[in-house]
């Protein structure tokens, strides 16, 4: 049950979303965006969030196309991950939500529910990064498309008001080569020890990674570093691990060691898929 009482909202157009946002805040109550509403319900179970109103946009139709438009395949905020796995319609994103959760869970959870979770993995965005996808929000001042990279950088996130609309993919790189691993403390259900997405374009590896920091990743420092052919496979990975943008996360699930341990080894294990020959 969750203890407090919320308005709930179902608009059906990006304009009504942006009004009810702005009506609850105007009486100085908070309004909440929810895609799928797993996180929501679990965290308002336990108190973790509260909230005056929730504002489903699951009732927008932009947010729940998922089609190439002209030369980019377009993904709407409220796509379950499910869907988007099954389409087969981009098996880098497919290969690597197919590892968020159990399969019933990801018939709710949607990518834009993942890309703005309170958890620290957020395994959908590693795709998008090296993707160099784009993102549609909008918000009061209106629709704007920007570089997925500028809400994730930093951790910048969005800004009160804002919602993420669409996620725009530059149809080319659909069929790049790419490799999508991820490893659990216990079974293959579970949050990530570490988890890593990777492709090649041209000779440049380019890869993302959750679970390993505090947040989710890709930085052109680490990239940099693996890809300097001058070195030994070895020496490379050991350069890019002091590239880390933060410390290595040390909990219950794994010690910093131990996931140090484990990305090393999963990046051997990208360096040599996507090699010449293999890729
Ligand atoms: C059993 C289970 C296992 C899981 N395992 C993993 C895992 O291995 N890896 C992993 O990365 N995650 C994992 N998760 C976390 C899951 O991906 C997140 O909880 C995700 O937020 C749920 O998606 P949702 O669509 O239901 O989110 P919601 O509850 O709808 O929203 C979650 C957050 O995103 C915000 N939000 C939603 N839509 C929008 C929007 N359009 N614009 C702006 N903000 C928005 C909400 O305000 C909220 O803060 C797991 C969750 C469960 C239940």
């Amino acid at each position: 049950m969750i203890p407090f009482d919320f308005e709930y909202y179902k608009p059906s157009t990006i304009e009504e979303v942006v009004h009810v946002y702005q009506t609850v805040t105007d009486r100085g109550q908070k309004a909440m965006f929810i895609s799928g509403g797993t996180e929501f319900i679990t965290f308002a179970r336990i108190n973790k969030i509260t909230t005056d109103a929730i504002i489903d946009m699951k009732g927008i139709p932009e947010c729940l196309v998922l089609e190439i438009q002209g030369n980019e395949l377009v993904i709407g905020a409220a796509v379950p991950l499910n869907k988007i796995s099954d389409s087969g319609i981009f098996p880098l994103l497919g290969e690597s939500v197919k590892q968020i959760a159990d399969h019933t869970s990801r018939n709710k959870i949607t990518i834009g529910g993942n890309l703005f979770s309170q958890l620290k993995y957020r395994e959908g965005v590693l795709p998008l990064l090296i993707l160099d996808a784009k993102a549609k929000i909008a918000s009061k001042d209106g629709e704007e498309v920007i570089p997925l990279k500028e809400i994730f950088n930093n951790q910048t996130g969005l800004k009160n008001g804002q919602f993420l609309v669409q996620i725009m993919i530059d149809k080319e790189y659909l069929d790049y080569p790419f490799i999508s691993l991820k490893k659990t403390r216990l079974s293959k259900i579970g949050y990530p020890i570490a988890s890593v997405s990777a492709l090649k374009k041209g000779n440049q590896i380019r890869a993302a990674i959750s679970g390993v920091c505090e947040y989710p990743f890709r930085s052109s420092k680490f990239e940099n570093a693996l890809n300097d052919e001058n070195i030994a496979v070895e020496g490379r990975i050991t350069e890019a691990m002091k590239k880390l943008p933060s410390g290595i996360v040390d909990d219950f699930e794994g010690s910093a060691e131990y996931r140090q341990f484990v990305l090393g080894n999963m990046l051997e294990d990208v360096i040599e898929a996507l090699k010449e020959g293999n890729a």
